[in-house]
């Protein structure tokens, strides 16, 4: 019989400085599937971790999950003690998605199939199929949610973006820049922290070195603390005041950003998020943060899981979509993604099933 549906807790309370091994292994110790994700630090890969438990448990493949605490080199390490134990299936979710091709890479070589898991590994072509949540339509929600919040022109607008060595920063702000431009065109907002931004502001479609330009330019580096330093010095660079809109791109660097910009006297905040962590749920709740995207952990889960029996059972793979990873088109799923605001948050969170209400204050 194959060990899995990993119960054991204490593993998922490792601290960062070590690889949690949720291996349910086999009798022999070899791992059919692993699972690399990239840090402990942020609520929502801690939830990924807890959402393919629950998931895996009951099915008979065996697993093994570790974590690279936002590092590539330990990345690498860990695919290859994942490789060691003789997995036929890789899932990872890159630290920097460029440096992880040469992890993948190793894992090709080996005959392992690998299935890139909501950050897409770029510039290889060692990716077999790509597990995401739509990012281009969560930065869409993001930039279409503060557009709707704004009236008359002249409104302050700073904008934030994820790490550049994340793919996804790029599809997010994609998505977001869709939705701001006209509005940026138009003068209903004005740029306040990015130049390029400002010089780009007629432009409906952007390259992608000129996203990594003004990517560059207000990056967090998908670090609250770089959030929350930002902040500061664009606060003091263009004070905000009354109506003020925020374009975060995630929910970690979201409480950051409103944290420092709430301690001004007199504005009024709209600003985004994506995760829906339950810190900003209670924000959301709260009337702190404005809106947050939730990405249903358990769909993208459940994508990956699918994805990677149907290999270990040589079955046929469902996709609906490809995605350019800079040396290939990667076959992916593509997953939907929901707004959430003070007025659904009841409903898309609580009545969803996703967290239970007794998480939150003031619901
Ligand atoms: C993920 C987000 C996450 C961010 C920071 C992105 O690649 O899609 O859900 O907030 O990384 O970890």
């Amino acid at each position: 019989i194959t060990g899995c549906g990993q119960t054991d807790d204490k593993q998922s309370e490792g601290t960062s400085a070590t690889n949690d091994n949720n291996g349910d292994k086999k009798q022999d110790g070899t791992v059919d599937i692993g699972i690399v994700l990239p840090t402990k630090e942020e609520p929502r890969w801690v939830q990924d971790e807890a959402r393919f438990k629950a998931a895996l448990d009951g099915t008979d493949k065996s697993v093994e999950i570790l974590f690279s605490q936002g590092d590539s080199a330990r990345e690498k390490q860990n695919v290859e003690t994942l490789i060691s134990k003789g997995i036929k299936v890789l899932i990872i979710t890159p630290h920097d998605g460029a440096a992880a091709a040469a992890a993948v890479e190793a894992a090709k070589e080996e005959g392992i199939t690998v299935i890139s898991y909501d950050r897409l590994v770029t510039n290889t072509d060692a990716v077999d199929y790509y597990v995401t949540f739509n990012s281009v339509s969560v930065g869409g929600a993001q930039g279409q949610y503060l557009v709707e919040q704004a009236s008359g022109t002249g409104e302050k607008l700073y904008l934030y973006a994820g790490a550049a060595t994340d793919n996804n920063a790029f599809l997010f702000f994609e998505g977001a820049w869709n939705a701001l431009q006209p509005k940026i065109a138009d003068g209903t907002f004005v740029v306040q922290n990015s130049s390029k931004a400002v010089e780009y502001k007629d432009k409906a479609t952007l390259t992608r070195e000129e996203m990594g330009a003004i990517i560059e330019q207000i990056t967090t580096d998908w670090k609250p603390e770089v959030a929350k330093s930002k902040a500061e010095s664009h606060i003091t660079a263009a004070p905000p005041e009354g109506k003020t809109f925020i374009l975060a791109p995630n929910d970690g660097t979201s409480r950051a950003i409103y944290d420092q910009f709430a301690k001004e006297d007199g504005v009024e905040i709209y600003i985004t998020g994506q995760d829906a962590e339950i810190p900003s749920i209670q924000y959301v709740i709260d009337g702190k943060q404005s809106m947050t995207v939730l990405k249903d952990v358990r769909s993208l889960v459940a994508g990956a899981i699918e994805t990677a029996t149907s290999v270990l059972d040589g079955k046929t793979i469902e996709t609906n979509g490809s995605y350019d990873n800079g040396k290939v088109d990667v076959k992916a799923k593509d997953i939907k993604v929901i707004t959430v605001t003070g007025d659904n948050v009841k409903d898309t969170i609580i009545e969803s099933g996703y967290y239970n209400a007794s998480e939150f204050k003031g619901l």
